[in-house]
């Protein structure tokens, strides 16, 4: 049975490229929750069904073939046949993805898929990263860091990945999905005894050492215990 190494953020935070460096350097699995949500919010829409309609929304939920790896080298993401790895990082899916994510049905389904994963997978540890993973999903993981940077800093990277897009529309697109993502699960601040990496003044390699120290000082902890 693998280890949780929970880590939630916003998006922008860096959340995703840090948590699968992490992975890549320690041996372990990498599991990105968000891209299961936004793989349900692609397979509501391509179903031609509205994202905020709660019963078409759990009834794609119900019959949803969902393929997500752990390999932080294969971030492959396919319903049934259908590679959407790509497709799922579209601005269309972006501001789909919150509608879905808010309804606490679809939010246990995940959940349960999520646990089975990590339970199941043959890494030794699998770092999980979402926005309640370290409150909800993994509550009593022995690693649980809260990642997070500045809004402007966090619009200014999100900007440099869409390269296409214009730089003030990305930062409204993504204020607004921080805003409702928040009334769902609070991941703007840390639960008691959730370790805070603020990575606005880090570039990305000392980020990435940052988490590595939280995650090296508490597996110490665990294993003194
Ligand atoms: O991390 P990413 O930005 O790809 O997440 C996409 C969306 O999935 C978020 O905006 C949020 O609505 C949802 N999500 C969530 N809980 C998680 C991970 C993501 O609600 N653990």
């Amino acid at each position: 049975m693998s280890e949780f190494i929970a880590i939630d953020g916003p998006a922008g935070s860096g959340k995703s490229s840090v948590s699968k460096a992490v992975a890549r350097t320690l041996g372990y699995g990498y599991l990105d929750t968000g891209a299961a949500y936004r793989a349900l919010a692609w397979h509501v829409l391509n179903s031609g069904a509205d994202t905020g309609d709660v019963d078409a929304v759990l009834a794609a939920a119900s019959a949803f073939d969902l393929r997500l790896g752990l390999d932080p080298d294969d971030r492959t993401v396919a319903i049934g046949d259908i590679d959407i790895t790509e497709t799922i990082r579209e601005p269309r899916v972006s501001d789909a993805v919150s509608g879905v994510a808010r309804v606490p049905a679809v939010r246990e389904q995940v959940n349960i898929f999520f646990r089975s994963l990590v339970a199941t997978s043959p890494y030794p540890a699998v770092v999980v990263e979402g926005r309640d993973i370290t409150t909800v999903v993994a509550p009593d993981a022995p690693v649980r860091i809260l990642l997070t940077a500045a809004p402007e800093v966090r619009a200014a990277r999100r900007a440099g990945e869409l390269a296409s897009e214009n730089a003030a529309v990305v930062a409204e697109a993504l204020h607004k999905r921080d805003a409702s993502d928040s009334a769902v699960v609070d991941f703007l601040n840390a639960a008691e005894g959730v370790e805070v990496v603020d990575s606005t003044d880090l570039d990305f390699p000392q980020t990435i050492d940052a988490v590595l120290a939280v995650i090296e000082r508490k597996q110490g902890a665990e294993n003194a215990r």
